[in-house]
This record gives C-alpha cells, structure tokens and sequence, in this order.
C-alpha cells in the first residue's frame, strides 16, 4: 500500500511544478494529499543555530511524513533536506523535472530510513556487475538515470508489491 505524504507547497506555481515532478514515477510509490494552504509545519534555521552556513534562512519542514516544497533562489545553498519523516523540497528555477522528482524521491528515502545516499558505495547490491563499467563512464551525463534506479531498488526492499 502507497504512504500518503501531505504535500505543502508556497504557490500555486511550486505546487504545479512539484505535481509535474512528482507524476513521473514518484506517485508510483507514494500519494501526495495536498494539505491545505496557511500555516506550515516549517520553521526558519537561523544563524542562532549554528548550523553551517549553508542552512541560513532555510525553512526546514518539521512535521513528520509531509513533503513541504518552497521556491527559492540561492543555488549554492543546500536544495533539499529531511529532519526524522518530514522532508524539505528547495525548488530552483533552473531545476529540471527529473532533477526534481529525483531529489523529491531522494528525500522521501531518507524519510524511510534508507540509504538514499549510498548509490556508489552499495553499487554491488543493486546494479550486475557487468554494467559497472557502464555506470562508471556515464555518471556524470546520466547520474539521474543511476539515481533513479537505484531509488526503485531500495523502494523494491521496503515494498514487495511495487
Ligand atoms: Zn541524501
């Protein structure tokens, strides 16, 4: 059965691109109720944290399995996190969909308690090792395809229906 995450955007805009996002294969293995608009779950990191630098001003959803996704600007800045359950989306002007719907999903795993991280490390557990060579000469052109595989391997061990 699908984990419903409530989805939280700042726009219509956000909401829109995060839906064409997210009906590239992500609503394959999660639904997404959006929530209704007003206050969020988020609160804002600020510098009193003494997070790094790169976490200043970032909103950072906190309410456990929502996907809260807002616009924002600053591409050197972190473009997604997840706290316990509750992922946070940073959605950029220049982010293609896949890009999007892969660090949506990114997050979620990390949300599971998966090692969302790990593509390269866990490489022998997910990819037969004749395609290596593959995966090693093209991963800077198609890391989105790899990533994208490897997230449906770790999604396949939590669900054995998907
Ligand atoms: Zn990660």
């Amino acid at each position: 059965m699908k984990r419903a995450l409530d989805l939280y955007t700042d726009s219509p805009e956000t909401l829109a691109r995060v839906r064409t996002a997210i009906d590239m294969g992500v609503s394959r293995h999660y639904s997404f109720p959006v929530a209704t608009p007003g206050m969020g779950p988020y609160c804002r990191i600020g510098k009193s944290f003494g997070w790094p630098r790169e976490w200043d001003d970032i909103w950072v959803n906190t309410k456990d399995w929502t996907v809260y996704a807002y616009a924002a600007k600053d591409t050197s800045r972190i473009r997604g996190c997840c706290l316990n359950h509750a992922v946070t989306i940073l959605v950029l002007d220049d982010d293609t969909t896949i890009g999007l719907r892969n660090r949506i999903l990114h997050e979620i795993l990390h949300a599971e308690g998966l090692d969302a991280d790990g593509m390269e490390k866990n490489l022998t557990e997910w990819l037969p090792w004749w395609l290596e060579w593959l995966f090693w000469r093209t991963l800077d052109r198609f890391r989105n395809v790899w990533e994208w595989q490897y997230y449906r391997h770790l999604i396949r061990g939590i669900r054995s229906n998907d």
